[in-house]
């Protein structure tokens, strides 16, 4: 970003909302990126405002903060808090910033500090040879596995996204009222779109007597327009299959049952009719689930799966990172048909004679990751 651009968007002001009884949202950006802006909300306390989520780490996105703060009435010095819903960077990124700034503590839930720990300590070269050895089994094939050879060949891998990302100094307990005078804010656990994933349930009566039951600041889990992205849990060190998707579409009948008055997201904007919209995206899940297994028919690997998936736009016009993650999404899908017993592996020696990609099996067998094929049952 330019000096002339960032000086551009500090004149504009920040895009800060006042939704009354001491909230307030901050559109913070995210660089280079389709969804625009991470909703960071403030919350009013008898200590000293404290934040829902951060932000990118970026200086236009700490520009934009730090000018929102000062809107709704405070100082970045003034913080006493930070509640994260999750540890992704557009959520996270810029909490570091704030406690260095404010001295406020930051909170998150325990399965999400394990991942950022994690993230911290690893080893980039051994989370690269893990995604190839995944990918490589997903069914991916060479032209995909290629260029993450060629980065791991040159030598030591340096920097991965998340390496500084700030750990917690705080547990949010899934269930417990948090520590925040002069507030009813309750933490629910929501994992799925990431394993430590919370919705924070302002269980105020709402300022202008919505019907309902108080607030919900939902963070990436409940969108008005967005089905968030269900992938799997990546832990290198545990191999335990994870349910992903079973654990979302658990977590969005838990949040329906709260009935909030109103949906304070962490993207797009506020919305009401928090069931309705889970009913949306249940049967959209419902939809797709039962899409995949019929193209299961033939079998497939993940990959071929997530080739014959429909997308937003056509696979070969996918970008080479989103075909990544869009593979993850696939598997996260079949994991939860093997789970209801609609799908299954199978067998190496009838895999490999399958009608699916043959071909590519050659070609993931040289990472030493055999391809598995999975055949509706
Ligand atoms: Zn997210
Ligand atoms: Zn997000």
């Amino acid at each position: 970003m330019t000096a002339a651009a960032r000086t551009g968007a500090a004149e504009a002001g920040p895009r800060v909302t006042d939704h009354r009884g001491g909230v307030w949202s901050i559109a913070v950006p995210i660089p280079d990126n389709p969804l625009g802006h991470t909703l960071v909300h403030l919350l009013e306390t008898g200590r000293g405002p404290v934040l829902v989520d951060t932000g990118w780490d970026d200086p236009d996105a700490w520009d934009t903060l730090t000018a929102g703060i000062t809107a709704c009435g405070f100082d970045v010095t003034d913080l006493h808090g930070v509640l994260i819903t999750h540890h992704h960077p557009d959520h996270h990124g810029l909490s570091a910033r704030v406690r260095e700034a404010s001295g406020a503590w930051i909170a998150m839930h325990a399965a999400d500090a394990a991942v950022v720990r994690r993230t911290r300590e690893a080893e980039p070269g051994r989370w690269l040879d893990h995604l190839i050895a995944k990918l490589a089994a997903a069914g991916a094939p060479d032209s995909h596995l290629a260029p993450l050879r060629r980065v791991r060949a040159k030598g030591p891998v340096r920097d991965l996204p998340g390496q500084r990302a700030a750990l917690p100094d705080r547990e949010i307990a899934p269930g417990a009222l948090l520590d925040l005078p002069g507030r009813r804010l309750r933490a629910v656990w929501t994992p799925g779109h990431t394993p430590g994933h919370v919705c924070l349930h302002l269980e105020e009566e709402h300022p202008a007597r919505r019907p309902g039951h108080g607030r919900l600041f939902s963070g990436d889990h409940l969108l008005p327009g967005i089905s968030p992205h269900i992938g799997l849990y990546e832990d290198p060190d545990d191999a335990t299959p994870a349910d992903p998707l079973g654990d979302y579409l658990a977590s969005l009948e838990r949040v329906a049952r709260l009935a909030p008055a109103e949906v304070l997201p962490a993207h797009q904007h506020a919305f009401t009719d928090a069931a309705g919209r889970v009913r949306e995206l249940l049967a959209h899940h419902e939809e797709r689930l039962a899409g995949l297994r019929a193209l299961l028919a033939v079998p497939r690997t993940p990959w071929q799966l997530a080739e014959a998936m429909e997308w937003n736009r056509p696979w070969d016009r996918i970008p080479y990172a989103s075909r990544t993650i869009a593979v993850a999404e696939a598997e996260a899908h079949l994991r939860r048909l093997v789970r209801l017993g609609l799908a299954e592996a199978v067998p190496e020696a009838s895999g490999a004679s399958g009608a699916a990609g043959a071909s590519r099996a050659g070609a993931a067998g040289a990472s030493g990751s055999e391809p598995v094929t999975y055949r509706a049952v």
